[in-house]
């Protein structure tokens, strides 16, 4: 089976090709993202395999229909890249990964926490350059901070979880209450509550018609004076002007990262020798008190075991002609 997998890089190729090992998996491998003008890559393949800022609208969908393509796996949970009506449409099974590393993102969730609440991007430069000074880098204790954690499912539980490990006071906000969190101490209740309680609130639902700009400038508004935002999950979920604004007022204390609206034009790939054109982006890197990283949350070995053996499995299932495990519906 020939499966045209897009927007790989060295340790997508080294996961998949060792989970493939063997079995009647022909890969072709492509560098470009997908979209409708790389489509036409795909010819020949039966599957085609993606990632996050793959580009699946109709008109992709149409041109790998009409090539032959019978199914799109997708190495990555979210699918909100995918027009999901498209692919119903061309009878296209969407099938993706839906748990590789709650783990990963979690920690790494923590990590932008700890990051900017301690100033480590700070310090680290700061002790390289041999200045040992530590004005402005005072930080808090996340014991008994209250952090409002939004989206409780896989990765939102598992940010619960460590977050009460640290003796933090955890809000939670999720149209589904998860009791067994109820339960360890974590009150569920409404978002507008949850905003204005919340000395630090992190973002962990998807993306979807109805979360887009769920932190806008009245969300901002809402908030704690100084308070600690953390996005690890789609960066449409934040109206990153409005963000901006927040912090010159310093209505926004800190501001963690890992994705970005506009991340398809920028993120995984080296751009150090060019000039960067997003002025939104451009205007976050300049504050002090904004630490972004470049949707690396998930990027453990771990996770791309588990990305590559479930998608290997995806393909297998499809191949024997067996029922298809996680396939995403709208
Ligand atoms: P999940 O499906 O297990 O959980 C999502 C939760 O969000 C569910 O409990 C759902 O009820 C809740 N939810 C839905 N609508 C909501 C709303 N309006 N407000 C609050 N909560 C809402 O997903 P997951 O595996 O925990 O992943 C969460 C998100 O993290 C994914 O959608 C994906 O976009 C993102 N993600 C990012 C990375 C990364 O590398 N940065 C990696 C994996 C996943």
């Amino acid at each position: 089976m020939r499966v045209a997998a897009f927007s790989i890089k060295p340790y997508d190729t080294a996961s998949l090709a060792a989970a493939s090992a063997g079995l009647p998996i022909e890969w072709m491998w492509f560098e470009p993202r997908l979209d409708r003008h790389t489509a036409r890559l795909a010819e020949g393949a039966v599957a085609i395999n993606c990632f996050v800022n793959d580009q699946l609208d109709a008109t992709t969908l149409d041109i790998l229909a009409e090539q032959g393509v019978k199914l799109v796996t997708l190495r990555c949970a979210g699918f909100n890249q995918v027009d999901l009506a498209a692919a119903a449409r061309l009878s296209l099974p969407v099938v993706r990964v839906p748990e590789y590393s709650p783990h990963a993102v979690a920690e790494h969730t923590i990590g932008l926490v700890l990051m900017l609440d301690r100033r480590l991007h700070k310090a680290y430069n700061r002790v390289r350059d041999g200045n040992f000074s530590l004005e402005g880098l005072l930080g808090f204790d996340l014991f008994g901070r209250t952090v409002g954690v939004v989206g409780t499912g896989r990765i939102g539980c598992r940010v619960a979880e460590i977050l009460i490990g640290f003796g933090c006071r955890v809000l939670a906000y999720d149209p589904t209450p998860v009791p067994d969190l109820a339960a360890r101490g974590v009150t569920f209740m409404p978002l507008d509550e949850l905003l204005a309680a919340s000395d630090i609130i992190t973002l962990h639902c998807p993306l979807k018609p109805n979360t887009s700009h769920l932190i806008d400038s009245a969300a901002l508004a809402r908030m704690k004076r100084g308070a600690m935002l953390i996005n690890t999950s789609r960066g449409g979920l934040i109206d990153t002007p409005a963000v901006i604004e927040a912090l010159k007022t310093g209505q926004l204390g800190h501001l963690g990262l890992d994705v970005y609206e506009e991340e398809a034009d920028l993120f995984f790939d080296d751009r150090s020798g060019s000039i960067i054109h997003d002025d939104v982006f451009s205007r976050l890197l300049t504050f002090p008190n904004v630490v972004i990283t470049a949707h690396q949350a998930f990027f453990t070995q771990n996770a791309l075991d588990a990305i590559a053996s479930q998608t290997v499995r995806n393909l297998m299932h499809f191949n024997r002609g067996e029922p298809l495990e996680a396939v995403v519906r709208s």
